[in-house]
């Protein structure tokens, strides 16, 4: 079957296959208690889980799209085999170095990689869909990759396991246009025989798939923000939004499972510190249910090559009424961000995009639940409550 499909549908479905690997890993590196934490800034953490699930999902889907670039977090886990032996990555073109922060995750394709780290399967269940018309012709060096083998990697030291995601969002010609949030401890509240992990996928111009969506409560107006890379302008601007109360957890691909879900009506950080491939998959999934997610100015991030790895733009994503949030950030707020650059137009995509945003009242078999709340991980605060509470306290 996979020898057939569009090869962005393979892309998409390698993709799937191997965030179920990494998951894996994730939850064996945990049950083996040896985490392995390097402090790479400040409040900024990598496991033992996130080096060998990035070298498992770089190493796989290199082997199996050699001509496709793909840009991974951990720039520096391959240890001595992975290691960044040039700026001229194999995986694709070489990013413009006055937008490079941070290096190309770059494989030396002599150096070996231990056999059971391949996984080099395909999603049925993605293959079993048509690719989306206009994604048919894409060819591998208009696709970038961009993975975050463990979202959420403070919350993953600390026990708060609903919060840690894997995520591989598929850029082309700049736009996000797939992604994959997978959730390794997914029901793991659900007693010791409970089957752990869900894989949620999207694409845009097909749909999300892989969760349950709820009506937002009507009445009440969410907010989700970060628990850990808090500060003044983030909780300031998250007021501004004039929530009933604020839901305070880790991980960008975590907040936007909960938009998905109806749990939350939108997700705000006024913060520099969320690179692409945190934003990357998310916003893929949310946009193949109708939301969109775009920096402080209401502007859709470009994910080509070349870009910087920072969202200097800061968050804002909401699964509705996005412009609505745009205007509540403060204009000296928004004066701290970067407007950020946008992709190449691209009318067919814009076209996808924009049918989801109309058609997303009647997919998915929609189901109101009224009393629903977000997970029991999150510190959920009160609007009064939200400015006193800047030490974010971390339950377990
Ligand atoms: P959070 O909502 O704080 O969990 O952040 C979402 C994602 O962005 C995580 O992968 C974080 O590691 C990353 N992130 C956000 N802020 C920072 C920061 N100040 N420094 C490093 N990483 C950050
Ligand atoms: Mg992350
Ligand atoms: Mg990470």
């Amino acid at each position: 079957m996979a020898a057939k499909a569009a090869l962005l549908m393979r892309v998409v479905s390698a993709s799937v296959a191997v965030s179920n690997r990494a998951c894996q890993i994730i939850r064996d590196v945990l049950k083996k208690g040896e985490l392995g934490i390097v402090e790479k800034g400040k409040n900024d953490f990598q496991t033992e889980a996130d080096r060998t699930a990035q070298r498992c999902i770089i190493a796989s889907l290199h082997k199996q799209f050699p001509k496709v670039s793909i840009f991974g977090e951990e720039d520096d886990c391959n240890m001595n085999n992975l290691g960044l032996t040039s700026r001229l990555s194999p995986f694709g073109p070489c990013p413009n170095k006055l937008h490079t922060d941070l290096s190309p995750m770059a494989l030396d394709p002599s150096e070996k990689i231990s056999e059971d780290l391949f996984e080099l399967g395909f999603s049925d269940e993605v293959l079993a869909h048509d690719c989306p018309e206009y994604l048919k012709d894409i060819k591998d060096e208009e696709i970038v990759i961009w993975v975050d083998p463990v979202d959420g990697t403070a919350e993953y030291t600390q026990g708060l396991l609903d919060h840690v995601t894997c995520l591989i969002g598929i850029s082309a010609r700049g736009h996000s246009v797939a992604g994959i949030i997978n959730q390794p401890f997914y029901n793991y509240k659900a007693g010791p025989d409970a089957e752990l992990g869900r894989c949620i996928w999207g694409i845009i111009g097909l749909g999300s798939f892989g969760f349950t969506r709820d009506v937002l409560p009507k009445d009440e107006f969410i907010v989700t923000t970060s628990r850990s890379h808090s500060d003044r302008l983030v909780t300031e601007t998250v007021e501004a939004c004039e929530p009933t109360s604020v839901v305070r957890v880790g991980g960008a691909g975590h907040k936007v499972l909960l938009l998905i879900e109806g749990k939350v009506h939108a997700y705000v950080f006024a913060s520099k510190g969320c690179k692409k491939w945190d934003t990357c998959a998310p916003e893929s999934v949310l946009a193949a249910v109708g939301g969109r997610l775009t920096d402080m100015h209401g502007i859709k991030m470009s994910y080509g090559a070349g870009v910087q790895r920072k969202n200097t733009g800061g968050i804002l994503a909401t699964v509705s009424d996005h412009d609505y949030i745009v205007n509540k950030v403060p204009e000296h707020v928004k004066e701290v961000f970067d407007k950020s650059v946008e992709a190449q137009d691209w009318p067919e995509f814009e076209l996808a995009r924009i049918q989801h945003m109309n058609n997303k009242d009647v997919d998915q078999g929609v189901k109101r639940k009224k009393t629903d709340t977000p997970d029991s991980d999150s510190s959920r605060s009160t609007k009064s409550d939200l400015l006193a509470d800047e030490t974010l306290d971390t339950k377990l």
